[in-house]
């Protein structure tokens, strides 16, 4: 009976249907009434809580300079990441230049083998971009495999010097102490 193919094809149909016996982990009720309680909370911050604005590379960029994540940053109207150690205490804390958000996607969507960025394949995949120094980015797969790209965002090279790490790592360091202490 098996060799008869419009047997066999209701069975096979009928397997994902097995999903729709297993119980709702919270009821209907529960999932509408947490759902109100965050578009109210929602509705009441209005557009001004940017901090609940998640991007796919939100706290995946990690500084080589000073270890501390990257935020996103309008730049003349161009979305931009950055050292969030440079955007709170400037220059002279974290050296590090901010890196243009179109070419972090270019990047991801050559890597991911894609024609044009989606941030859910992108999530899905890469865990972590780390920038070891100026013109470069690693990127780490959930597997565990790294992927390097050089990109340039101006026409001469320039490298961190050991020194320059130092310094932007003993800066972090204090401005953390300082926090503990207040
Ligand atoms: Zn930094």
């Amino acid at each position: 009976m098996l060799a008869d193919g419009q047997r066999l094809a209701p069975f096979v149909i009928a397997l994902p249907s097995i999903g729709c016996l297993t119980p709702a982990i919270i009821s209907q009720q529960t999932f509408d009434a947490a759902r109100a309680v965050r578009e109210q909370r929602r509705a009441r911050c209005g557009a001004t809580d940017v901090s609940a604005v998640r991007y796919p590379f939100s706290g995946v960029i990690v500084c080589g300079c000073c270890g501390k994540s990257y935020r996103r940053h309008m730049n003349n109207g161009r979305a931009t990441w950055q050292c969030s150690t440079f955007l709170q205490f400037g220059r002279s804390a974290c050296p590090a230049k901010y890196i243009r958000e179109d070419i972090l996607q270019a990047a991801a969507t050559e890597l991911l083998e894609l024609k044009i960025f989606s941030p859910n394949v992108f999530t899905e995949n890469i865990v972590q971009i780390q920038v070891p120094d100026e013109n470069r980015l690693l990127f780490i797969f959930r597997d565990g495999h790294t992927v390097e790209r050089m990109w340039e965002n101006r026409s001469r090279r320039e490298s961190w010097t050991p020194e320059m790490k130092q310094v932007a790592r003993e800066r972090q360091l204090k401005i953390l102490e300082g926090r503990a202490l207040q």
